[in-house]
């Protein structure tokens, strides 16, 4: 019995390994877009939301990346701010094969948390972009990833950040 249990033992630990290998950077979020110059549909909303995503899009395109978010009519991809019942604040979802995405506000959980309203919708739309950059989630650490991160203040990228994004893109020029 003692032998049985240290070969199931050996095996949980040959079966981990390989997983842990294949990830080489616990910050990369292997999902995201092929471009990190995505053109995304024009949106319309109510100037408190329009204000706030655009900031979003402009704090992204400030930095020294190879990030540059344009907007374009027939755009694939689109932001879409209303009331969801899921708990989530946003949610980035790729298209098949990642040269599009969706990303989606919660009116309704945002209004339920937010004390700067404008600020938590800039910091949320500016983390979503963060995972179509291949960021995964950075909890406990100076990131626009961190999800403990306070949406009501931060609303900019960190700076590594946009250290990771510039080494996810190799063939794109930093500007
Ligand atoms: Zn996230």
């Amino acid at each position: 019995m003692r032998a049985l249990i240290g070969a199931m033992g050996l095996s949980v630990v040959l079966t981990i390994s390989p997983v842990s290998a294949a990830v080489a950077d616990d910050d990369y979020y292997s999902n995201g877009q092929n471009t990190p110059r995505p053109d995304v549909r024009p949106y319309n909303y109510n100037s408190t939301w329009q204000t706030a995503i655009d900031r979003a899009i402009n704090n992204w395109n400030a930095t020294y990346s190879p990030v540059r978010i344009s907007k374009y009519n027939n755009a694939a991809s689109s932001i879409t701010a209303q009331s969801y019942s899921d708990s989530w604040y946003g949610l980035y979802t790729s298209c098949s094969p990642n040269n599009c995405m969706y990303i989606s506000l919660n009116s309704r959980t945002i209004s339920a948390s937010a004390s700067n309203f404008s600020n938590y919708v800039t910091s949320i739309t500016i983390h979503e972009f963060g995972h179509s950059f291949k960021l995964a989630h950075r909890d406990g650490q100076d990131s626009i990833m961190n999800r403990s991160r306070n949406r009501n203040t931060m609303i900019n990228p960190s700076s590594s950040d946009v250290v990771n994004v510039r080494n996810y893109y190799p063939g794109f020029p930093n500007e």
